[in-house]
């Protein structure tokens, strides 16, 4: 690296360069923090291969630890060898997760071994090599004038290790075999091959140099943090992020627009908290796991004095009107009033309605919120108010849970009996209504009550004023600084407890959220998990809070609330103190919290995302990762499983995609499956045509297996070709001459649906994902990069013309532009069908003609470019909303959309397709009409705008993110 002049490392190694243990834990999340902070632009592990060496199993050598059956440790061992074992493991464990995070700031790598080792046998290395490194060389030792048989394997992320590889032409028994054979000192032969020749150490630094910068400089691995800022850089300030607190409010409050009304608070109790030295102990606390309130009512009495005195309130009748709590709900309704009028909060009339009690909208309108987002439409069927007779079955079934917690949630209050039944019920209230009640059990949850009040019809007569907002993980990673540095992050995550029931419903409508238990009948006091208000009110409750805390706190910092889970972090020196400002305002304010799920770290898990602020990584949470692989293993053991399950397993993935996006395409097969027995498409040959006429009763439904799987016992034939089916008769309308005869069927029950080929291809991904045991992700987003860039596609039905440009800010730019015939499009996408018209699949080729894009600008910016994030215009809506919802159920479009996504990933360019009236995209619809690029006469076409083209579809098949087509193994 240093004579082609760049900057590099030390090599982490016990033998070379700086002694640095790997096994060492400080050194180990030093090295981690280093290659996720985005300095390290290519990083290569050649992890010790002596406890993967095939050598030892031959006789006259250490016995072997590993085997070709086990090639990831045999079953007994010795004390010692299961210690080199485990040894053997944890270095190779921790050099891939280094990889995996310099991948994951958009750096090259690769992982060596000799190509004979049992690493590569290894399922979790190799489902980590699928995921991370798809591009595999061997390079042969006698290509290097090494006179010896053996050769070396490297895993990379990137096509161009394809430069190192070589074969050794010589005939087997050539070389002689060093394997097992010692030298006059006793040191096995393998050893002094372990040293890359000369000749490909210079490859392999050409390689790697297009992603290093240029410098002379040799780094230490130890005083690698001086290479880092001192403070945090934060991102520009880039529009509202959803923060969870209604439009007004956003993530990073940060320059502050409003006047600091609290000041004076804030300074009282810092100072109140910093010669006391609670904040410490209200840190401590929060990481304690403990249940009791971080500070004990007299620890508190100071902090409410110290409000008492800003809020100067001098009459005792007044101050303990402030303080008072209503019956049946826990919250200082009155001091939080006061406080949010101070700030002159635009929801702070809402404090009326949460004394009142809140309505439930049935027989009057709910009153609007200003700061919320415009209502969803109203339902299109209203059901009648009904009392339902009896409970549901998870209810029924465990009668005794559901007993103990009925007698909880009566002693808070928030429940009660209404011992004269039905006809009380219906006397003491004008609208009434009884729905169902139900048990949810989740594992690692405990369990709770849920009252369905669908089926009552309060669910379809509630109309909300307002639709809430949640924040998503992505609002999270635009709100995080844009790199590493010394002044480090500490995150706070806080949980309101039984948010929902800290509500009381207004006394005229308690007759409306109702249920069944044993005989009895119960009403709501409180509003409850199920009904559609709830989330609601909640929310407006959850914005007022995180509104006035982002007062308070007014520092430099992020905050979230999700439905009832607050996240904020804030920089490490101060997070004690800011943290304790919070919960000093939420005990003042007695805001129920679940402060034994209350953290203050920089990892924390939040909404089900284990985030990292030490490495800025954020992963699943593992608790909720083991349960999809035990979901996604279960789904893959038998081709049909329940409906169920599979929209269970497809809306898990579709959570984790939102953080590995460029997989969101390839879910479309699942979805599919979920719908297989609503009428399906299959191709049948004459035999089995013959054999299903044979087997179908009168009504076509079919009565035993005739071995298609797609038309299962219990179908029934609706189509054939283009006679419709209505009975047996007609199946003798149909001539059985053509090769094969497309069958129309259906199955009535839904309860069960058969697997295809690509939804297991498609699990087995996401399962090679987790075993990988490197599924994070940076939560620092690309830098975004500022181009023109627009493209077009024109097709008529028998031929398709694409063209488009990029251009950078310096000047340069590239177009490209292709007309091609129906048969060359045949040939390139292979799921046309052959009888189509080009015409009607135009949003395909539009999105085709944005992917032709990423490959201007990958070649615009160079090889090694640094990841980054753009705009693309395209006037077509259909390909524009497919790009952005990243999934399609329209042939065609998903499968140029798992193309896009993944070309994103592999060239580090992510992509926002915007729409711009056709008007607007005159150059590009002229080139992709095959115009000369007249206007421009400066810009540069790609070579052969074909191959752009043609290796758009290579991609497909050769991708890491992919790995549909074909599954790679050694
Ligand atoms: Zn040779």
């Amino acid at each position: 690296m240093v004579a082609l002049g760049r900057m590099c490392f030390q090599p982490v190694d016990l033998l070379s360069g700086e002694h640095i243990d790997l096994l060492h834990d400080d050194t180990f999340a030093s090295l981690r923090r280093l290659c996720a902070s985005g300095l390290v632009g290519a990083a290569a592990a050649a992890p010790p291969c002596s406890a993967f060496s095939r050598a030892r199993l031959r006789p006259g050598g250490p016995p072997p630890i590993r085997t070709i059956s086990h090639p990831r440790g045999k079953d007994c061992l010795s004390p010692n060898q299961a210690t080199e074992l485990a040894t053997s493991s944890l270095i190779h464990i921790r050099c891939r997760e280094l990889l995996a995070l310099v991948a994951a700031r958009g750096g090259l790598i690769w992982l060596e071994n000799p190509t004979s080792s049992l690493l590569w046998l290894d399922s979790q290395v190799m489902a980590w090599c699928r995921t991370h490194t798809p591009f595999a060389s061997a390079v042969a030792a006698c290509a290097h004038s090494v006179p010896a048989h053996k050769s070396w394997t490297f895993m990379c992320n990137h096509e161009s290790i394809s430069s190192v590889a070589s074969t050794c032409a010589h005939p087997l028994g050539f070389h002689p075999a060093l394997s097992g054979k010692r030298s006059s000192d006793g040191i096995f032969l393998t050893r002094q091959t372990a040293q890359y020749p000369g000749s490909l150490a210079s490859l392999l630094a050409s390689v790697a140099s297009p992603f290093v910068d240029e410098g002379q400089a040799g780094h230490s691995v130890r005083a690698w943090t001086s290479l880092l800022p001192t403070a945090a850089c934060w991102p520009p300030p880039s529009g509202r992020v959803e923060d969870g607190a209604g439009l007004c409010s956003s993530a990073t409050p940060f320059p502050p627009t409003q006047s600091d009304v609290l000041g004076g608070l804030r300074k009282a109790w810092c100072k109140r908290l910093l010669d006391s030295g609670l904040h410490q102990q209200i840190a401590s606390r929060l990481l304690s796991g403990s249940k009791t309130n971080p500070l004990s009512e007299a620890e508190l009495a100071p902090f409410l004095a110290d409000l008492r005195d800003f809020l100067h309130v001098e009459s005792e009748s007044t101050w303990q009107s402030l303080l008072s709590v209503l019956d049946g709900q826990p919250f200082r309704l009155n001091l939080w009033h006061c406080l949010s009028l101070l700030c002159s909060d635009p929801d702070s009339d809402y404090f009326h309605v949460l004394r009142e009690g809140v309505p439930l909208g049935i027989g009057s309108a709910i009153p609007v919120c200003p700061v919320m987002h415009p209502p969803a439409a109203p339902d299109a069927v209203r059901l009648p108010l009904e009392h339902c007779e009896s409970a549901w079955k998870s209810a029924l079934d465990n009668a005794d849970v559901v007993e103990s917690l009925l007698k909880g949630e009566v002693d808070a209050g928030w429940i009660r009996e209404v011992p004269g039944g039905d006809a009380e019920l219906r006397r003491l209230y004008q609208y009434t209504a009884v729905g169902k009640l139900g048990l949810v059990l989740a594992p690692g949850r405990p369990p709770r009550l849920v009252v369905d009040s669908s089926v009552s019809g309060v669910t379809s007569n509630t109309h909300l004023p307002n639709r809430s907002a949640n924040p998503s993980l992505m609002d999270v990673r635009r709100s995080v600084p844009i790199s590493d540095s010394l002044d480090q992050l500490v995150a706070l995550v806080l949980d309101v407890a039984k948010a929902h029931r800290r509500m009381l419903i207004r006394p005229a409508d308690r007759g409306l959220l109702c249920f069944r238990h044993a005989g009895r009948l119960y009403q709501c006091i409180t509003l409850n998990f199920g009904a559609r208000v709830s989330s609601f009110f909640w929310a407006r409750c959850a914005g007022l809070l995180m509104r006035l805390l982002k007062r308070l706190l007014r520092v430099r910092h992020s905050s979230w609330i999700y439905v009832d889970d607050i996240l904020a972090f804030f920089n490490r020196l101060s997070a004690p103190l800011w943290a304790s400002v919070v919960v000093v305002l939420l005990l003042c304010l007695k805001i129920p919290m679940s402060w034994h799920k209350g953290t203050l770290s920089p990892s924390v898990v939040w909404i089900g995302w284990q985030m990292d602020f030490e490495c800025f990584t954020v992963r699943l949470d593992p608790s909720k990762l083991s349960r999809l692989i035990a979901l996604a293993n279960q789904v893959l053991n038998s081709r049909s499983c329940p409906v169920r399950d599979l929209e269970r397993l497809t809306g898990k993935l579709l959570w984790l995609s939102s953080l590995f996006r460029c997989f969101r395409p390839s879910l479309a097969p699942l979805y599919a499956d979920q719908h297989s027995y609503t009428p399906v498409l299959t191709a049948v040959s004459p035999e089995k045509w013959q054999a299903l006429c044979d087997n179908v009763d009168s009504h076509l439904v079919l009565l035993r297996s005739v071995g298609i799987a797609a038309i299962p016992v219990g179908s029934k034939l609706l189509r054939v070709g283009q006679t419709t089916l209505t009975c047996r008769r007609d199946l003798c309308r149909v001539t059985p001459e053509q090769r094969r005869l497309w069958v129309q069927s259906s199955c009535p029950s839904r309860s069960v649906c058969q697997l295809s080929d690509s939804s297991c291809q498609v699990i087995r991904m996401w399962l090679d994902l987790a075993a990988s045991g490197s599924d994070v992700r940076s939560l620092i987003l690309p830098p975004r990069l500022e181009c023109t860039a627009f493209a077009d596609a024109c097709a008529d039905a028998s031929s398709v013309g694409m063209g488009g440009f990029v251009r950078l800010h310096d000047g340069r730019q590239l177009f490209f532009q292709t007309q091609l015939a129906k048969p060359q499009m045949l040939r390139l996408f292979q799921w046309l069908p052959s009888d189509c018209s080009l015409q009607s699949y135009i949003a395909t080729w539009e999105l085709a003609s944005q992917a032709a894009l990423l490959f201007l600008l990958h070649r615009l910016l160079g090889d090694g470019h640094l990841p980054c994030h753009t705009v693309f215009r395209s006037d077509n809506s259909a390909a524009e909303s497919a790009s952005w919802k990243g999934l399609s159920m329209a042939l065609g479009l998903c499968s140029v959309l798992r193309v896009f996504f993944a070309l994103q990933e592999s060239l580090r360019i992510s992509v926002h397709v915007d729409h711009v009236p056709g008007i607007s995209n005159d150059i590009a619809d002229g080139l992709s009409r095959g115009h000369a690029c007249r206007s421009d006469r400066s810009q540069k076409e790609v070579r052969s705008p074909r191959t752009a083209l043609q290796r758009l579809f290579e991609e497909v098949s050769s991708s890491a993110v992919l790995l549909l087509s074909e599954r790679r193994e050694l």
